[in-house]
C-alpha cells in the first residue's frame, strides 16, 4: 500500500500531513499526487470524501515550494463553485501548508474588497475563488492572472449547474497555456467533458469509484407515510420526523434534516424551534455570515439538528453527524446517496430515515435501483398521530399557490415566511416563493437560486464602489438587490438577460395587490430563453 512517505512531497507538507492524522494517502491522492509532481495536468472523477482536496493542494504546496509571490499576480488559482467549498478548500490548505511560508487569498462573496485588494496587492501563492468573484476582481484591473503556474477547478459538475461554465472558460483564457490544470468533477458530462477537451492537455485521468452505493456503516430506514388527509402530509411529515428524533433520544447527537425545497427548509427548521429542539436553517438566501455562523455551530456542537436543502449541503465536509432525516424522498437520486453519506462517515455508524408518501413511488424506484438494494422499510415513530382535525389544510392547493406566487412575486421575498405549523396555525399562505412552484424540478429553481445569490454582492462592500454603501444597505435590507449587478460585467449571455431585465422597470417591492403588468405578460419564446428570461426577471424582485 502506498504511503505518503512514497509521494515526494515537500518534507513540510508531509509533517502536516501526519500531524493531521492521516496515516495512508485515499486512492485519489494515492494515483493523482505523482502524477500532478511531474507537472501533468490531472482529471479527477471523484466526489467529496475522496480526500481529492488534499490530492490536489499537497502537489500544490509541494510544487510552490520554490520562488515567491509577485504584486497582483497570484501563482496558482482555485476554482470553486460556492463560498462554503472556497473557504473549505482555504481551510485544507492552511492545515497542509502550515510549515510552509506560502500565502492565500481567499475571494468569495460575503466578504470585503478591500482586505482581500490589500493581500492580493501584496502578492499570494494560492488564490481560492469562485468564479464570479474572481472576474470582478480582474475587471476591476486589481489582479493579474498571467502569472498563475497551477490552476485547481474543484466540483466542475456543480459549477455546470449553477451556470459558471462561461466564466470558467474565460478564466482558462486569461490564464497562461503553459500552466498545469487540475480538474474535479464527479460526473463527467458532455459539457464537462468539452472543457476538459479544450483546456487540459494530455491529463492523467484519474476515477475513483462513484459512490453509487451506500455505505455499509450507515442503517437507513424508509418510514411510509398514508396520511388520512392528503391536505395535511406536510403537517403529517413534521409531526413524523419530531417522532423520529424523539425516538432516537440520545444516539441521535447531531443529524442533518434534508428538504427537496428551500422554503421548507425554512419552515421545518421553524417548526422544530416552535416544539423545542435546537435547529436552524442552511440555504441560499440566508446571509453569507449566517450561513457560516450556522456551520461553525453544528460543527462544534452547539447546534444539534440542521435543517438543510441539497444545494447549501453539498460538498460540505461536516465529519461526524449522527443521523440524516430526509424530509422528503430526493427526486433526483444521486441525491439520497449524497445525503445519507453524510452520516456513517470515516468508519462510524450512523443512521438515515427517509420520510416517503405515496407520490415518491417513482423516486424511490429510481433510488433503489441505483443503490441496487432495497431500502428496508420500518415502523411509524412511536408518538405519531396523523392530523384528522377539522380545518383548513396546512398547505395552499398547489393551483393556488401558483397563481398567489405569480401575483405576490417580490412582495414575499420582503417578509419572512411564517411557519404553517400545527401548534402555532398559520394563516393560508398569502405568498409563496418561486421554489414552491416549480416542484417538479425543486433542485433546479434552488440551483438558479444558489447561483444568483453567488453573484450577489456582500453586504457593506458596495461603499467601496460607488460611496453610497448606507443606501444600498438599505435596499438590500428591504430584499432589493437588483442594482448590485449593474456594474457587473457577465458573460455575454448573462448581460443580454440582466439588460433585459432592466428594459422591464425598476423592481417592485411591497406592490400589494396590485399585479404589474410585466408579470403576466406571456413570452413566446423558446424553452431556454423563456427559462432565462423568468430567471431574471425573478432576480429582479427578490431579495
Ligand atoms: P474531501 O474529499 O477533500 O472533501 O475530504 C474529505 C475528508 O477526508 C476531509 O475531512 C479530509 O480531512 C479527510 N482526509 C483527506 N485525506 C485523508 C487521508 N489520507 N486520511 C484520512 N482522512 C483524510
Amino acid at each position: 500500500m502506498t504511503k505518503f512517505s512514497d509521494l515526494a512531497l515537500d518534507p513540510r507538507v508531509l509533517q502536516a500531513v501526519s500531524e493531521a492524522g492521516y496515516e495512508t494517502p485515499t486512492p485519489i491522492q494515492a494515483q493523482a499526487i505523482p502524477e500532478a509532481l511531474t507537472g501533468r495536468d490531472v482529471l479527477g472523477i471523484a466526489q467529496t470524501g475522496t480526500g481529492k482536496t488534499a490530492s490536489f493542494t499537497l502537489p500544490m504546496i509541494t510544487l510552490l515550494g520554490q520562488g515567491r509571490a509577485r504584486a497582483r499576480m497570484p501563482r496558482s488559482l482555485v476554482l470553486a463553485p460556492t463560498r462554503e467549498l472556497a473557504a473549505q478548500v482555504a481551510e485544507n490548505f492552511d492545515i497542509y501548508a502550515k510549515h510552509t511560508r506560502l500565502t492565500k487569498a481567499l475571494l468569495i462573496g460575503g466578504v470585503a474588497f478591500g482586505e482581500q485588494d490589500k493581500l492580493i496587492d501584496r502578492g499570494v501563492d494560492v488564490l481560492i475563488a469562485t468564479p464570479g468573484r474572481l472576474l470582478d476582481h480582474f475587471e476591476r484591473g486589481k489582479l493579474l492572472l498571467t502569472g498563475v503556474q497551477i490552476m485547481v477547478v474543484d466540483e466542475a459538475d456543480r459549477m455546470l449547474d449553477m451556470g459558471f461554465i462561461p466564466d470558467i472558460e474565460r478564466i482558462f483564457t486569461l490564464t497562461p497555456p503553459k500552466r498545469q490544470t487540475m480538474f474535479y468533477s464527479a460526473t463527467m458530462a458532455p459539457e464537462i467533458e468539452r472543457i476538459t477537451k479544450t483546456f487540459l492537455k494530455n491529463p492523467a485521468r484519474i476515477e475513483v469509484a462513484r459512490q453509487a452505493t451506500t455505505s455499509t456503516t450507515i442503517t437507513q430506514s424508509l418510514i411510509e407515510l398514508k396520511p388520512v388527509r392528503k391536505d395535511r402530509v406536510f403537517g403529517d411529515k413534521r409531526a413524523v420526523l419530531r417522532a423520529l428524533i424523539r425516538a432516537e433520544g440520545e444516539a441521535c447527537t447531531n443529524a442533518i434534516i434534508f428538504c427537496n425545497r428551500k422554503m421548507d427548509v425554512d419552515v421545518v427548521a421553524k417548526s422544530l424551534k416552535s416544539h423545542g429542539f435546537n435547529a436552524a436553517p442552511i440555504h441560499g438566501d440566508l446571509a453569507q455570515s449566517e450561513r457560516m455562523k450556522t456551520l461553525d455551530a453544528f460543527r462544534d456542537g452547539s447546534l444539534h439538528l440542521l435543517v438543510a436543502s441539497d444545494v447549501a449541503a453539498r460538498g460540505l465536509d461536516i465529519p461526524a453527524v449522527s443521523h440524516v432525516f430526509n424530509f422528503d424522498v430526493p427526486s433526483h437520486p444521486e441525491d439520497y446517496v449524497h445525503r445519507i453519506g453524510r452520516t456513517g462517515r470515516a468508519g462510524r455508524l450512523g443512521k438515515a430515515f427517509t420520510i416517503s408518501v405515496p407520490s415518491d413511488e417513482k423516486y424511490l424506484k429510481a433510488i433503489e435501483s441505483l443503490i441496487k438494494a432495497e431500502i428496508p422499510r420500518g415502523p411509524l415513530p412511536e408518538g405519531f398521530e396523523p392530523d384528522t382535525r377539522e380545518g383548513k389544510p396546512d398547505r395552499p392547493p398547489r393551483e393556488d399557490r401558483k397563481g398567489r406566487e405569480r401575483a405576490g412575486r417580490g412582495r414575499d421575498r420582503e417578509r419572512p415566511v411564517k411557519a404553517h405549523d400545527e401548534v402555532a396555525p398559520m394563516e393560508p399562505l398569502v405568498a409563496v416563493p418561486k421554489a414552491e412552484v416549480t416542484e417538479a424540478e425543486p433542485r433546479e429553481e434552488e440551483r438558479r437560486e444558489e447561483r444568483r445569490e453567488e453573484r450577489r454582492e456582500p453586504r457593506g462592500e458596495r461603499g467601496e464602489r460607488g460611496g453610497e454603501r448606507r443606501r444600498d444597505e438599505r435596499q438590500e435590507s428591504r430584499g432589493e438587490r437588483r442594482e448590485d449587478r449593474g456594474d457587473r460585467r457577465e458573460p455575454r449571455e448573462d448581460r443580454r438577460d440582466y439588460r433585459r431585465d432592466r428594459d422591464l422597470g425598476p423592481a417592485v417591492i411591497g406592490m400589494g395587490d396590485h399585479v404589474p403588468d410585466f408579470i403576466l405578460r406571456s413570452f413566446a419564446l423558446k424553452p431556454s430563453k423563456a427559462e432565462d428570461l423568468e430567471d431574471a426577471s425573478a432576480t429582479g424582485t427578490e431579495g
